[in-house]
């Protein structure tokens, strides 16, 4: 899916696919260049992403009850 954080360098929004962030791809900021990747040191903003994604693979869980 789709979304975007903000820059941790200059606020930017930078969008990105999480399913590509967690598949390790590297996102750049195209306000000032900085790259926010999963093992890079943007962890907050990254599992922000990451639970957003696990929010939304529950919402389409196989086995709902
Ligand atoms: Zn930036």
């Amino acid at each position: 899916m789709n979304t975007e954080i903000p820059c941790p360098s200059c606020k930017s929004a930078i969008h990105l696919e999480t399913d590509a962030l967690l598949a390790g791809t590297h996102f750049t900021c195209s306000g000032c260049g900085a790259t926010v990747s999963l093992s890079n040191g943007s962890k907050p903003v990254v599992s922000n992403a990451m639970q957003e994604f696990e929010k939304l693979m529950k919402t389409q869980g196989k086995n709902p009850k």
